[in-house]
């Protein structure tokens, strides 16, 4: 950073602290990596780039947040038992099955830590990449099966391409970046059989946006003692990404292993918001309304455009552009819009989150603009 960027950030931190409530909460900052010009500009930017949740947490978190000052000066995850007991009774697992990570992206990577050094790891292309990144950077070899016709994980293609080298499967569902739902029956029988020979990762973090009747969690055949790991997260239902919480659901010998390569716990102020927000039902409802209501916004202006979609099952639509996402990404962000990154191979396709109703009005008159 250079001196000049470094003395108007400082001016900025000097002026937030003598401003008194909310709004001194919500001035960038220089950790906020916003850094420098670009920092007033985020502001006012439509941020539909990363499946965030524009609410924030639930006013519930915020007041726990505020509580737990008096216990921020003490090492040690203060309410870490508390929530793991609340999730426990809610998910119907034993407490000593969960784990709580600084975001699931710590357990994605304390699990590919664990399992997949030096093997192999099966998963879909494209999906959620951070276990199977972090996976590569430790040696392991990643076998990306395409998605189905449908852009669905095929599950029927990975489990043939399970061998005695496979040491980890990984399935996201609800997919990120299609938003497709795996059925869950059919998520079973698979899990069932391939984790008799390779653990199976199972990445839930949209599972709370899944309005599907009918639909449910992989959690049970943890305790029925398969070995599967399931994962969970504060950051897209709870509208907690910034504060770093997330939840792993296993064996207590498969979440031993993977604790191994943790590094760290999350703070004092997160767990307490996490209680909170994880309880709070009514707020969650009213994401899953407003998100429910972004989406068909979404759906809406692609047929009126005659673009191609995936019906979503999560809090982001992926669409047909036609042309090269680079150039669609650039056309987004000159009009102040924030749009997902490229998913190899699918680089004719555009990943855009489910935003505030302004957002979402702002994101379909830009598309009306850009493919009319
Ligand atoms: N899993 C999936 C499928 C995601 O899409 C994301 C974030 O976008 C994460 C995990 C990571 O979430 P976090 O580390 O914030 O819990």
């Amino acid at each position: 950073m250079n001196r000049r960027v470094w003395l108007r950030n400082s001016s900025m931190l000097a002026g937030a602290t003598l401003l008194l409530g909310r709004e001194s909460l919500a001035m960038p900052t220089v950790a906020d990596g916003a850094g420098d010009s670009s920092a007033p500009d985020a502001e006012s930017r439509a941020r539909l780039a990363s499946n965030e949740n524009p609410y924030g947490p639930p006013k519930s978190a915020r007041d726990a947040m505020m509580r737990a000052w008096d216990e921020s000066n003490r090492y040690g995850p203060a309410g870490a038992p508390e929530l793991r007991a609340s999730l426990a009774a809610q998910w119907q697992v034993p407490a000593d099955h969960i784990l709580i990570t600084q975001g699931s992206a710590e357990g994605l990577c304390a699990s590919a830590a664990a399992f997949c050094a030096g093997g192999e790891v099966i998963s879909a292309q494209p999906t959620y990449d951070q276990l199977l990144s972090y996976a590569e950077t430790l040696g392991a070899k990643i076998v990306r099966v395409p998605l189905d016709a449908n852009l669905s994980f095929d599950l029927p293609a990975i489990e043939k391409r399970v061998g005695p080298f496979t040491r980890m499967v990984f399935v996201v569902n609800p997919n990120n970046p299609t938003g497709t739902l795996v059925n869950a029956d059919q998520l079973e029988g698979f899990t069932k059989r391939v984790s008799a020979k390779a653990p199976v990762f199972i990445d839930e973090a949209y599972h709370e946006y899944v309005e599907v009747p009918g639909h449910r969690s992989m959690m049970p055949l943890v305790t029925q003692g398969y070995d599967v790991v399931v994962s969970r997260t504060a950051s897209k239902i709870h509208g907690m990404a910034g504060l770093r919480v997330g939840f792993l659901v296993a064996r207590p010998d498969i979440l031993a292993r993977i604790a191994a390569y943790r590094q760290g716990f999350p703070n004092a102020m997160a767990l307490r918001a996490a209680i909170a927000a994880v309880q709070d039902t009514e707020a969650q409802q009213f994401v899953r309304r407003q998100n429910a209501a972004s989406r068909e916004t979404i759906y809406r202006a692609l047929d009126g455009l005659k673009r191609r979609y995936v019906p979503s099952h999560g809090n982001m639509v992926f669409f047909h552009t036609g042309r090269p996402i680079s150039d669609v990404i650039q056309q987004f962000a000159e009009r102040g819009i924030d749009v997902g990154r490229p998913f190899p191979p699918m680089l004719d396709w555009c990943r855009v989150s489910t935003g505030t109703p302004a957002d979402t009005e702002r994101f379909v008159g830009a598309l009306r603009g850009i493919f009319a």
